[in-house]
């Protein structure tokens, strides 16, 4: 075949006999005996890489009708724009190597923003070296591993080297996109409005971080939305949205506003808020939706019962088993009076002296914590209704959004980094690994070209209007 070629002129073959004789050549060319399996297809991956077919990106690039010097529409107001300066070369990384053009840059006044219509037509990320395509895989390395070992991840992948200050510089600007865009439509495109659940349960938790600086560690607070399935008694799949912002409640409430409204909050059958005892959520949940059912986590309820037991028996007591069991029998029944009454019985009990005040305190905490609860404790009416009684969903979180990434031995974050990441890892386990970073760059993107969205609550919740202060005193009560 190769003969023929030469005889009859390369345009009369057809692509798939040019490409099979391509790959005929080369496989004579790179074959030798002794070959392995590996050596095989890496040598065929280098082919199509490099050989077989030529990036022809550069190319489809020189394709593109010639750019005209004429006004152009200002993405964010519309007006037409004249050109501010023509020719500005652009080199990005893409996937078939870097690529080289030229294009115009036009600046509107009004807005004070300069744009690259080129740029916009080829769906370009309006910063940085890399072409979308390539930034999204870059991301998906940054937002799962820490930088280095990111770096020498992307060798075992990919030939084209990214450098571990890459990936930092690619999470910072997209980290900042996410925190800068509109969050309601941010959490729109990462998972679509749908109707409302009829029943939604919402968990909010906060934990450490370790950070830079006087203060060693910052609270990050994660919420989970999910829908629950009364009948099966379980969570619906894949339905879970996540939040989560380090930088106070004064922050994360109207973040978690905006997600709570493209569930429909106002339109949901059941909104069922499962929590610690600590007071904060209880009055966010109050704040965000006055007609909810709240249930304390199960788990804290026991445990409470079991510190209590501490305190009267001591902690090596062979009797915590029993007491226990009694606590989860009386709970499960619903019915926490009972345990308040069994607990006061043993008030005559505690003996005078050394330790009694600890003891009496014991019994007071538990007290109080229960009387403040006891509404949130119906358990045996909540399992009747096929309602979840634990705050697993944002235990777990805690782990899979944020701890697997930022709380890493030896890592230490800035803490503007780590409210970037924050923000990022919660993108990434709402919408996935394929979705999140077209979802981020759209909202951000639409968050200053289009018309503000119409929302169907009027922000008439109280952190958003009145500022941080309910939350500052909140936080201040919770770390005393
Ligand atoms: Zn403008």
């Amino acid at each position: 075949m190769a003969r023929k070629i030469r005889k009859k002129g390369l345009r009369e073959y057809s692509k798939e006999e040019l490409l099979r004789e391509l790959g005929e050549r080369l496989a004579d060319e790179k074959f030798h005996d002794g070959m392995t399996m590996s050596e095989m297809e890496l040598a065929a991956e280098e082919m199509v890489r490099r050989d077989a077919a030529p990036p022809p990106v550069a190319a489809m690039l020189s394709r593109m009708k010639p750019e005209k010097p004429t006004a152009k529409a200002c993405p964010r107001c519309g007006k037409r724009t004249p050109v501010k300066a023509r020719d500005r070369e652009r080199t990005v990384k893409s996937l078939a190597g870097p690529v080289t053009f030229q294009r115009n840059y036009h600046y509107c006044e009004k807005c004070q923003h300069g744009f690259y219509p080129v740029d916009r037509l080829l769906d370009l990320p309006e910063e940085g070296e890399l072409t979308g395509e390539l930034e999204k895989r870059v991301l998906d390395f940054a937002v799962n591993d820490v930088y280095g070992e990111c770096a020498a991840r992307w060798g075992l992948h990919y030939r084209e080297p990214v450098s571990e200050n890459l990936f930092r510089r690619v999470a910072a600007r997209v980290g900042e996109q996410c925190e800068a865009a509109d969050q309601g439509r941010l959490q729109e495109a990462l998972k679509p409005r749908e109707e409302a659940a009829e029943v939604l349960v919402v968990e909010v938790d906060g934990s450490m971080l370790p950070i830079r600086g006087q203060e060693p560690w910052k609270e990050a607070k994660v919420a989970v939305l999910y829908r629950h399935d009364q009948k099966a008694k379980a969570p619906i799949p894949r339905s879970s949205r996540y939040v989560a912002v380090v930088n106070g409640l004064g922050e994360f409430a109207p973040v978690l506003e905006e997600a709570l409204e493209v569930e429909n909050i106002d339109e949901v059958g059941k909104v069922v808020w499962v929590g610690d005892g600590a007071v904060c959520n209880w009055t966010l949940a109050d704040q965000l939706r006055p007609r909810r059912v709240q249930i304390l986590d199960w788990h804290h309820a026991v445990e409470h019962a079991m510190d209590c037991a501490k305190g009267l028996l001591g902690d090596e007591s062979p009797w915590l088993p029993v007491w226990q069991r009694r606590a989860e029998q009386l709970l499960a029944a619903g019915d926490p009076d009972a345990v308040i009454a069994e607990v006061m019985d043993c008030v005559p009990l505690v003996p005078r002296g050394r330790g009694q005040r600890e003891m009496l305190q014991a019994i007071e905490d538990l007290v109080r914590y229960y009387r403040a609860n006891a509404q949130r404790m119906k358990y045996r009416l909540f399992r009747d209704d096929g309602l979840p009684i634990g705050s697993g969903a944002v235990e777990s979180a805690h782990r899979h959004v944020l701890q697997t990434r930022m709380k890493r031995a030896g890592q230490r974050w800035a803490i503007r980094n780590a409210r970037r990441m924050a923000r990022l890892r919660a993108a990434y386990r709402t919408a996935g690994a394929r979705r999140f970073h077209e979802a981020i760059r759209r909202a951000h993107r639409d968050t200053f070209t289009r018309a503000p969205r119409a929302r169907a609550r009027r922000q008439h919740f109280r952190y958003a209007r009145y500022g941080t202060r309910d939350s500052d005193r909140c936080e201040r009560a919770a770390s005393n």
